[in-house]
């Protein structure tokens, strides 16, 4: 396939960004660059959707690397894992013999290794600046799952499926391929939760950045990478849910001890962010605008700040959120610049994964989570049309259609940032509403 075949089948494919907000794929490819990243870093504790991945899928995704760095035009990729994974690691290793171009770089097991300002610092010792992105420094990084989707789109496959590790309270921890729409209570019931309905919860997405899941019947989309159930007065489930109260008083009780900024990784890399300062500039009272507000665009809201830091349990990365909720197009952005050298703090101020996940009391929780297969699913299906950066993909199909996996539900709007959205399961479209295709299954064969 030559480069524009490639970019024309992941666009129509409607493959996003698995790990992160789910910008278009295509888009990314776009860019030209030197070096290729595949961030398998999967650095949220309790995750194992890129590890599973790979040990099981590892052609398909060697296949996806090989395509996108054609695409971009870079001279090398380099494959970024966890060092700890030593089987992973013997495996892949035993491809590239055939592949020159093809890297593979252990990375630490710290949090949030998976960021990519760290995962780029760590791999090519280059800097993305504050508010920057990689390519400023050369490079694209792609997440392992995006490029398992970008393989198949190759082979003409819609991202129609997302895998989703299920781990936690639950008597079969595992990792699914999962038909997107599928509501997460369905997902969860098949790793079978240990106590009794009503005393678990669910986060999505992981301990540290995900979200508590305050209806079951919402659906995993294609960004959806983890289902953590814990028992409801789990401290992780309290911090989360409480987080959001917490912003009316926490101001006023931070002692400004500073732990926030000495282990922030985006402090640590030189990027002006002091979280203690804006609770300060906030516990001043006033209304907090100008740099203080805009430096909340500089937080990558990876939690290091509340999960880890903080021992009063507050939460500079939710003022953060909540700041920049508010900014306005008429904030004016300043120029950002970066210190000279990385802080003096890098290293020591590094969060060990282990330590991390026994922080946060999740070690007795923390399962091998194998790859399983695919989850049957139910009945029903609820697909958004907006799984993704940039505008709703515009719906193709009226209520009463057949459909079957792989039909088009949603076009990508035509010169917009945007995706195309696919049908997961054959059956009768039922309704659309609030963004999403509902979809009743008929039982023929998927
Ligand atoms: S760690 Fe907590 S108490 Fe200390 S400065 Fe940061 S927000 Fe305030
Ligand atoms: S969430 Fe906290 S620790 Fe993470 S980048 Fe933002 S301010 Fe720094």
């Amino acid at each position: 396939m030559d480069r524009e075949a490639i970019l024309a089948a992941v666009e129509a494919a409607g493959v996003v960004g698995a790990g992160g907000a789910g910008f278009p794929t295509h888009v990314k490819l776009k860019s030209a660059c030197e070096v290729l990243i595949v961030n398998g870093a999967e650095c949220e504790p309790l995750l194992q959707v890129d590890k599973e991945l790979l040990h099981h899928r590892l052609p398909v995704v060697l296949e996806g690397i090989a395509a996108a760095r054609e695409v971009v035009g870079a001279k090398r990729a380099y494959l970024a894992v966890k060092g700890k994974y030593d089987s992973l690691l013997r495996k892949i290793k035993r491809h590239l013999a055939s592949r020159p171009w093809l890297e593979l770089v252990p990375l630490p097991d710290i949090y949030p290794i998976g960021d990519e300002h760290l995962l780029v610092y760590e791999v090519l010792g280059r800097r993305v600046p504050p508010r920057g992105i990689p390519l400023q420094v050369g490079a694209v990084v792609l997440n392992v799952e995006t490029l398992y989707n970008v393989a198949k789109a190759l082979a003409g496959e819609g991202v129609t499926q997302t895998y989703v590790t299920v781990n936690g309270a639950v008597a079969e921890p595992g990792t699914w391929s999962v038909p997107i729409g599928t509501p997460v209570e369905e997902v969860v019931k098949a790793a079978r939760p240990l106590l009794e309905s009503g005393s678990w919860a669910v986060v999505s997405g992981g301990p540290m950045m995900g979200e508590v899941v305050d209806d079951l019947s919402q659906p995993v989309t294609k960004t959806s990478k983890g289902l953590i159930v814990l028992p409801r007065d789990h401290v992780v489930i309290t911090r989360l849910s409480a987080q959001q109260a917490l912003l009316r008083w926490a101001y006023s009780v931070c002692c400004q001890c500073t732990m926030c900024t000495d282990l922030c990784p985006r402090h640590l890399l030189g990027h002006p962010l002091w979280p203690h300062r804006l609770m300060r500039a906030l516990a001043a009272g006033g209304p907090v605008d100008g740099e203080i507000a805009a430096g909340a665009l500089l937080c990558s809201e990876c939690g290091v700040c509340d999960q880890y830091a903080c021992f009063m349990g507050l939460s500079p990365r939710r003022v953060n959120q909540m700041l920049k909720a508010k900014l306005g197009p008429s904030q004016r952005i300043p120029e950002f610049s970066m210190s000279e050298a990385i802080r003096p703090g890098y290293v020591d101020g590094q969060v060990p994964a282990e330590r991390l996940a026994a922080h946060l009391k999740l070690a007795r929780w923390n399962h091998p989570a194998p790859l399983r297969g695919m989850l049957p699913g139910g009945t029903r299906v609820a697909i958004p049309l907006k799984q993704h950066v940039g505008v709703p993909a515009q719906c193709q199909v009226e209520v009463g259609e057949a459909v079957k996996p792989g039909t088009l539900l949603g076009r990508m709007a035509e010169g917009k940032l945007g995706a195309s959205v696919h049908s997961s399961i054959a059956g009768t479209v039922t309704a659309i509403a609030d963004g999403k295709v509902v979809i009743e299954r008929d039982g023929s064969d998927d």
